[in-house]
Parts: structure tokens; sequence; C-alpha cells
């Protein structure tokens, strides 16, 4: 679904992406870990153009997506889930959900309105789906984010960090959320600290540091044998 050729983005003189290459399958869920200032959000944020690279290129199924000019459609297709929700206040949760199908799809009032609710008891949140932001739990927003990102019927989701602006106890109803859209067989690229996820979700865990991808590998391999020193590092610092 996704190919990434060795990806560079530098801002200013700070090279921030030195070439990073990786692939994903249709239905594949792979976890990004690694340092902070590692370059983790600038990856994501390259992948739908919102930061455009100073090099390599990116595919989305056949289409090059550095090259191309129209960035409405590939961003369509690419969705986006954020570590603050990026919500609209002003409008419900339902709104939230159907403004990207009114807005962009073009689509008529009701048939988004039906799409956007069966995205929403999918996520768990029929129920408070004429309710505003400001009334909801930090899990729910995320759960509204990512009914949001699906409503659009993307080819890839990319999570930055959802779970870190969550206090402990609702951080367990978004990753269950996840899991199940995962297990569904949406192909998903998720940057997290919790490892307990990427051990049991992911198909495949890279560790990128300092602006390059330094390990690959399932996340067996990942937790009982890395093979880097950096790898073992990191990953023993956080137990
Ligand atoms: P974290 O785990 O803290 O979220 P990260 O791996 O996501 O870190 P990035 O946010 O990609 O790291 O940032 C990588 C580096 O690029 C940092 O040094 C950051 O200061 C720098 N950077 C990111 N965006 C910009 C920008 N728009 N302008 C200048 N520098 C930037
Ligand atoms: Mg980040």
């Amino acid at each position: 679904v996704l190919k990434i050729e060795d990806l560079k983005k530098s801002f200013g003189d700070k090279e921030v992406l030195k070439g990073v290459s990786f692939e994903m399958k249709k239905g594949e869920t792979k976890v990004i870990i690694g340092p902070s200032g590692t370059g983790k959000s600038t990856l994501l944020a390259c992948i739908n153009m919102l930061v455009v690279p100073n090099g390599g290129k990116i595919w989305l199924e056949s289409e090059e997506i550095t090259s191309v000019k129209n960035l409405n459609k590939i961003r369509q297709e690419i969705g986006f889930v954020f570590q603050d929700f990026g919500l609209f206040s002003h409008l419900t949760a339902l709104k939230n959900v159907m403004i990207g199908l009114t807005k962009v799809k073009k689509m008529d009032k009701e048939a988004a309105r039906e799409l956007a609710m069966a995205e929403l008891r999918r996520v768990g949140l029929e129920r408070e789906a004429d309710l505003y932001p400001a009334q909801l739990s930090g899990g729910q927003k995320q759960r509204v984010g990512i009914a949001r990102a699906l409503a659009m019927k993307p080819k890839i989701i990319l999570f930055d960090e959802p779970t870190s602006a969550l206090d402990p106890e609702l951080i367990g109803e978004v990753l269950s959320v996840m899991k199940n859209l995962a297990l569904s067989g949406m192909t998903m690229l998720v940057v997290t600290h919790e490892m307990g996820f990427a051990r049991t979700v992911s198909d495949e865990i890279i560790f990128m540091e300092n602006g390059y991808i330094v390990e690959q590998s399932s996340p067996e391999e990942m937790f009982k044998n890395p093979k880097n020193q950096r790898t073992k590092e990191f990953l023993f610092k956080l137990n």
C-alpha cells in the first residue's frame, strides 16, 4: 500500500530524516518507536505531505505522492490521528466525523450522517454523538478522532502518539479500538510508547533514532533478541 524510499527532511541546517526506507503491506500494522526528537512525527507528516520532504520518494499504491500536484485526494486516502485529537470544539462528535464527508467528499448530508453514525458506533460512541468535545473524556475524544479518520475510508491510517495525552485509565479504551481496527484488516502505522500494544498488535516494529531506522523486525525478535546495541539500550531504559 505504502512505499517509502530514502526519505530525507531538514529544517534549516538540521537534518531530521536522513534516508528512511520501508514498506507497508495491505492490512499490516507497524509500530514506530524511538527517543524524542528522532523524527517520528516528521516522518508521519511527510507521508501525507503536511511537511514536504527534501529528498526521497513516497508511493501510495501505484501513485508517487511526492510528485503529485493535487494533495487533496492523497490526504483523503491517508487518515491521520493526532496526539491532541484535533477536533473542532464548536462541533458535536457527529459533526466532527461528518465534516470531512460533506465538505471534502461533497457527500450529501443524510448519507454523511449515516456513515458518521456507523463509524461512531464502531468506536463505541453512538450515544455520545450529540455531545461537544468539552463534554467528552480524553479517551472519547480520541475515539471520535479515530471515527473521523475511518469515515473517510482511507487506505492507511497514521497515528502519532494517540494515547500520550490521555490519563492512564483512559488509554486502554483507545488501544482496544485500535486493536480491533488492526484485526479488521486496516493498514496502520502507529508511533507510540505503548510497548504492550507494540508487542501484541503490531506485525513489525521499527526502531528509529537520530533520523535513521536503526532496526526493523517482528515484535518477538525486537523484544527477545534486539540486534542493535542502541535498540537494547532504548528498550532496557523503558523497563
Ligand atoms: P517526540 O517523541 O518528542 O514526539 P519525534 O521523534 O516525533 O519526537 P519530531 O517531532 O519529528 O521528533 O522532531 C524531530 C526534530 O525536528 C526535532 O529536533 C524538532 O525540533 C525538529 N522539528 C520538527 N518540526 C520542525 C519544524 N517545523 N521546524 C523546525 N524544526 C522542526
Ligand atoms: Mg513526535
